[in-house]
């Protein structure tokens, strides 16, 4: 019996230069290459980029890869930490720097929730850098009931602009 795969889109992410890959677009396009040796990578987003102005902050750049896996969401997520960790992660700092950060934004398996894991990500339907390259890739990915990563873009973009 073959095993089921399941489709998972990946949020990457990084604020942080690694010794190596370099800046954090360097970083992220490094972290697609892992997850596409790992996984069976479908598609990534464009990078999306929000450099420090003026020597001061950081860097930011995000991207959304689609992968096929074997694993289920907590396998999928422990896979994602090690990639983090081999990427030089320390645990621990939720809100700070970080070379890389792998969130699960969406399956194809609908709703998840246990003790360490909730998918969809909960603070995706708030997060311009984790919808619009979502919605650049795959706008019609079901998110909460019918609504799609197009129209929870297209919602998100009317707050912005009312607010
Ligand atoms: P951030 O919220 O900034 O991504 P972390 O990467 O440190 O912070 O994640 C903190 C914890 O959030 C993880 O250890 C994981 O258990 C939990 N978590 C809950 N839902 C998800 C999800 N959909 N994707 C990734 N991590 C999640
Ligand atoms: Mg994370």
């Amino acid at each position: 019996m073959t095993e089921q795969t399941h489709l998972y889109a990946v949020a990457v992410g990084s604020n942080r230069p690694h010794g190596r890959h370099g800046r954090p677009p360097h970083v992220v396009q490094a972290a697609i290459a892992e997850l596409d040796r790992q996984f069976s990578l479908f598609d990534a987003s464009p990078l999306l980029l929000n450099p420090a102005s003026g020597g001061a902050g950081r860097d930011f750049a995000n991207a959304v890869a689609i992968v096929e896996s074997e694993l289920e969401p907590p396998a999928m997520l422990d896979a994602l930490k090690a990639i983090e960790r081999a990427f030089g992660r320390r645990p621990g700092k939720r809100w700070g720097a970080r070379v890389l950060d792998l969130d699960l934004l969406a399956w194809d398996g609908g709703r998840w929730s246990d003790r360490r894991l909730t998918i969809p990500h909960p603070a995706l339907e708030g997060r311009a850098f984790m919808l619009l390259p979502l919605n650049a890739i795959a706008p019609h990915w079901p998110l909460r009931g019918s609504l799609t990563a197009k129209h929870l873009a297209a919602r998100l973009g009317k707050r912005r602009a009312t607010h």
